[in-house]
């Protein structure tokens, strides 16, 4: 952790950009609604996706719905800290764990639920539960056929709750989010930039550095960032020179 950092390097073509939303690219304000998105923003990142290639993501503890709002533009992102991924503007948005983990969890544990009503097999998105709260003398088995189940797959995390038993994706945050979008395209084989100024974006920048990547902190404050842009509005400013400097390479 330090305090200070150097200005971000000159852009490159084969960055994948990852980006913070509040305190990033919009100033902090009072409420979450309160925001104010500079004019230009909706320009600048619709010249960023261009000259990279689609590789821009917004990574924000908000929901992606809302993020598209306020942004003015769709970009591929990682919403609610990670539990939400899009890949590009146009995928659908869905749980960073493989649909097929979840779904063999689900197989393996039909024939025990189907066998006894009073078991229930909840699915949520990217989750899943089983409840034996009104059988709980079949508890050793339900916790038997979810450990056998868990087993085959990876990525995800088993809580044994009070009469339930659940998987759910395991070490979501932001650097895991950073980390499921660059193993598709079109952010797979490129080099990660992530800006970020706060607590949650130090996960990013942890993803960030151990790729070897480009991680800039906004504003004052300690972080493992390797560089530092003093504020939003600074930020904003290397956002469109970057976005400037690509158009006229490409
Ligand atoms: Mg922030």
């Amino acid at each position: 952790m330090k305090d200070d950092g150097l200005p971000p390097p000159a852009p490159q073509r084969d960055w994948a950009l990852f980006l913070d939303f509040d305190g990033t690219l919009t100033e902090l304000a009072p409420s979450p609604d309160a925001v104010v998105v500079d004019a230009a923003m909706p320009r600048v990142l619709a010249g960023l996706l261009d000259g990279l290639g689609g590789a821009v993501a917004v990574v924000s503890g908000r929901p992606l719905a809302e993020l598209d709002r306020l942004l003015g533009v769709v970009l591929p992102g990682a919403g609610v800290h990670g539990l939400e991924l899009r890949e590009r503007p146009d995928a659908d948005v869905h749980p960073p764990v493989e649909e097929e983990d979840i779904a063999l969890i689900e197989r393996a544990l039909a024939p025990l639920v189907a066998g006894d009503p009073r078991l229930i097999l909840e699915t949520k998105p990217g989750a899943l539960a089983l409840h034996y709260r009104r059988a709980p003398e079949r508890e050793m088995e339900c916790r038997a056929a979810m450990e056998a189940a868990f087993a085959a797959t990876s990525g995800l995390n088993l809580i044994d709750g009070k009469m339930v038993l659940e998987v759910k994706p395991d070490h979501v945050n932001k650097g895991f989010a950073i980390e499921s979008l660059l193993k598709v395209p079109p952010f797979a084989g490129r080099l990660p930039v992530f800006a970020g100024d706060d607590r949650t974006d130090e996960d990013g920048f942890e993803v960030v550095r151990a790729l070897k990547g480009v991680t800039i902190k906004i504003g004052p404050g300690a972080s493992r960032a390797e560089y530092r842009v003093a504020s939003v509005e600074a930020f904003i400013d290397w956002l469109k020179e970057v976005a400037s400097v690509l158009s006229d390479t490409g």
